[in-house]
């Protein structure tokens, strides 16, 4: 039978094409603590990303929890959406800080501004929503809210790279924004990640959490951890910014193909992405609703007995997971949506003909 399709596989370059750079390292002997390569990718990214400082990385999550610690964050509560991946909750425990989960709007999978507010109590001290999928989220109603209550606002971004909304980076929004490298994700240096920032100091103050809080051979002035990322890594990042574009473009295509071919599938909706103006095409999901013959997880059965491999991102909530019962809350737009959505393979190398396999296995149950 066919070959099994993930839902997703990662971009590499070629091999070949790697070795010079392996090569300068070894040549050098410089391996981390931000060498040449960790330099040169940060500026290569502020160019590619249009945003002004950027600080590199061992992983997206290692960068969130820093993010949350270089904003002074030391108590209190931090609005959330329970509609993500582990590490966005995560990030806020390890500061000690307490999650409040607050429901999303169910049209863009993203936190509900209105709701936000609601949850505003004395004790917030942030909020920390998802461009989930990349989609953005309402970005001038949550800095609003963030300025009327005087509360830091970070974005976990991990999604959102490349994006582009209202003419500029959509990193650029908010106090930080967090992305990451994972092999998973629309550009990957095998595991990174990064914080975008606004000021010179801000960057200053990353660069040195990540780095145990040293500021100098005998002075260190945070608890922090070790979020470098290495030459290897960011030697890749420099050679997959080469191929970003092609990548976004077969990203494109793909993308339009899955909304021509499920279009008229009853019981089938796409997820919109009209917000942006750059897009990067991370993740395909569709909604299953109550008119499709099969459940979510009927489909998602029925795609694997073919050799498709499509995941329930995101699901479980936060707030159905064992490890945050003591932080529960109601958030029943979230509930659905993680009920109803499947993200189906996405990735350059994906081509038409297995796109239009998978599209036939969800028409043939839709009769
Ligand atoms: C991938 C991801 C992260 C974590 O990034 P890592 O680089 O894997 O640590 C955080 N938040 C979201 C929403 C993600 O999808």
């Amino acid at each position: 039978m066919n070959e099994p399709i993930y839902v997703t596989q990662p971009v590499l370059p070629e091999l070949a094409e790697f070795i010079p750079y392996l090569e300068q390292i070894w040549k050098n002997k410089i391996l981390t603590n931000c060498g040449p390569l960790h330099q040169q990718l940060e500026k290569e990214l502020c160019e590619y990303l249009g945003v002004d400082y950027i600080s590199l990385f061992n992983n997206g999550t290692i960068a969130l929890v820093t993010a949350l610690q270089a904003l002074g964050l030391e108590q209190g509560e931090v609005i959330t959406t329970p509609y993500t991946f582990v590490a966005t909750a995560h990030s806020i425990v390890w500061n000690k800080l307490t999650p409040v989960f607050v429901d999303i709007d169910p049209e863009t999978s993203n936190i509900d501004p209105k709701k936000v507010e609601k949850a505003i109590t004395a004790k917030t001290v942030a909020i920390l929503p998802v461009h989930c999928y990349g989609i953005p989220c309402e970005v001038e109603q949550l800095q609003a809210l963030a300025n009327k209550h005087s509360l830091k606002l970070i974005y976990d971004a991990a999604h959102a790279f490349g994006c582009e909304y209202q003419g500029q980076s959509l990193l650029n929004y908010g106090d930080l924004s967090v992305i990451s490298f994972h092999a998973t994700k629309v550009f990957n240096t095998f595991e990174g990640g990064a914080i975008i920032c606004h000021t010179a100091e801000m960057k200053q103050r990353i660069d040195r959490l990540k780095n145990f809080g040293i500021v100098d051979e005998t002075t260190v002035d945070g608890i922090s951890l070790n979020g470098k990322l290495s030459e290897v890594h960011s030697a890749l990042g420099l050679l997959q910014l080469k191929t970003i574009d092609k990548t976004l473009e077969a990203r494109q295509k793909i993308d339009e193909n899955y909304r021509n071919f499920l279009q008229n599938i009853d019981g089938i909706k796409c997820i919109s992405r009209l917000h942006l103006e750059k897009d990067n095409y991370s993740y395909f999901p569709i909604v299953i609703s109550e008119r499709y013959p099969l459940s979510r997880d009927e489909l998602f059965e029925k795609l694997k007995a073919n050799n498709v491999f499509a995941r329930k991102y995101f699901y479980p909530l936060m707030t159905d997971l064992n490890v945050y019962q003591q932080f529960k809350s109601e958030a029943p737009n979230a509930k659905q949506l993680s009920e109803q959505v499947l993200c189906l393979p996405m990735y350059p190398t994906l081509i038409i003909e297995q796109i239009q396999m998978i599209v036939d296995v969800i028409q043939e149950c839709a009769k």
